[in-house]
């Protein structure tokens, strides 16, 4: 099978200027973070081995696991540790030791927010597909989803989410009759070079898959998707006339998704609309211990899988260590251009799958006992088939 990050094995000559040794910071995490990531770093190895690159992992703490050693979800040599690396691999943070409803209390969430923001990563690439062998597992009928292939492309570090907000208690009459009563907002801001340098990242992202971008705005009202369409138009018009271009309204980008969901390539939108978007494209899939991601910025990348610790079945040696397999795939194609190392894995997932082999969570009745691997059990099978 294809890389689809790639325009396949051909298109990417990454043996000729491969650097030969690579640093990885590895965040293990909370819960099942340290169960997956030993599947993560053993594919990595088994990687390695076959395409004569070797990956130095280093682990560092994050999250609860930071907390409970040294108080804080992000320690500073952690920081230094993955600005001194080639990229970061990370598996989940969280977990109900550490919720509180103390404001003042440190959260293992607060790690992950800090360490985007400290390496500048404003793309979340988030790839959405189905291996054949699990369309079953989708909610939507199988022709509907029969090649869905897509990457949405999420600016990460801009619009509602870190706008100026306030919430008062309004004299003037925000209550019912005009009396008295509580206020808030929130603005929706971009600068131009926010939307250019996302805009650049899914065009480029577009000509390695199959050439189409899809860029979601609310245009017929917000000002800010006004801007958005005008500099992606531009951007597209100056230097990446040979990608496709179509314009979709955010209310109808959820219809489509839903309806024709194979007709998408990229799409490219603001961090509000993608935040919902990709949770609702990830959906189609149908499975969540699948669905890798990647955060990019202009230096060190991160990438990790789309889901959370999953404290309830932590210790348990259950977890699906596949989305966490695929999040090595994207790093060895983004950070490190090894288009054909990385799909090797994918091959090695699909075959797993092909074959009938299945965790927990991704196992159906039909499932014989016998192909419901454990976490360490179903790392193995990748790597066999590696
Ligand atoms: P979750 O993704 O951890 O779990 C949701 C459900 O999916 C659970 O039933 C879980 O068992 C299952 N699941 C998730 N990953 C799985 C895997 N690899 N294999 C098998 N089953 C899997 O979401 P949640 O329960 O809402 O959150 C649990 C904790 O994770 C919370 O503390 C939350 O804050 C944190 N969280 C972390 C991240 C992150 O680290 N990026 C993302 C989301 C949630």
């Amino acid at each position: 099978m294809d890389n689809p990050f790639s325009a396949g094995p051909s298109s990417l000559d990454w043996s000729c200027n491969v650097k030969k040794s690579y640093k990885i910071c590895c965040l293990p995490g909370d819960c099942i973070g340290p169960e997956i990531m030993a599947e993560g770093k053993k594919v990595l190895a088994a990687v390695g081995q076959r395409f004569g690159v070797e990956f130095v992992c280093e682990d560092a703490l994050i999250g609860g696991a930071a907390i409970d050693a040294c108080g804080t979800a992000l320690p500073d040599e952690t920081l230094d540790a993955a600005r001194a690396s080639d990229a970061v691999l990370l598996a989940a943070v969280g977990g109900p030791k550490w919720d509180t409803t103390d404001p003042t209390a440190p959260r293992p969430e607060q790690g992950l927010l800090k360490i985007r923001k400290e390496l500048g990563l404003y793309t979340n690439l988030r790839p959405v597909q189905i291996f054949s062998a699990l369309s079953g597992a989708s909610t939507l009928k199988p022709e509907v989803i029969d090649g869905v292939d897509m990457m949405i492309v999420r600016e990460l570090t801009g619009g509602l989410y870190f706008g100026r907000r306030e919430r008062f208690y309004d004299e003037e009459g925000s209550g019912a009759d005009g009396k008295p009563g509580q206020r808030a907002y929130d603005t929706l801001e971009y600068r131009e070079y926010e939307i250019e340098r996302i805009a650049r990242q899914a065009f480029e992202a577009a000509r390695k898959r199959r050439g189409k971008v899809a860029s979601v705005d609310k245009a017929n009202v917000l000002e800010t998707s006004r801007m958005w369409r005008e500099i992606v138009h531009r951007i597209h018009d100056e230097d990446y006339a040979d990608v496709e271009l179509e314009d979709v309204l955010v209310d109808n980008a959820a219809m489509q998704l839903i309806n024709r969901p194979a007709d998408f390539d990229v799409v490219v939108t603001e961090n509000m609309f993608g935040d919902i978007l990709s949770d609702e494209a990830a959906q189609i899939t149908g499975s969540l211990g699948m669905l890798a991601s990647a955060s990019l910025g202009d230096g060190v990348a991160l990438y990790e899988p789309s889901h959370g610790s999953a404290p309830d079945i932590a210790g348990k040696g259950v977890a699906n260590p596949l989305a966490q397999i695929l999040s090595v795939e994207m790093m060895l194609c983004y950070s490190f251009d090894m288009g054909e190392a990385a799909d090797a894995i994918r091959a090695a997932v699909g075959a797993v799958l092909d074959d009938g082999l299945r965790t927990r969570d991704i196992a159906d009745a039909g499932t014989p006992e016998e192909n419901v691997l454990g976490t360490a059990a179903m790392g193995d099978a990748v790597v066999a088939r590696l």
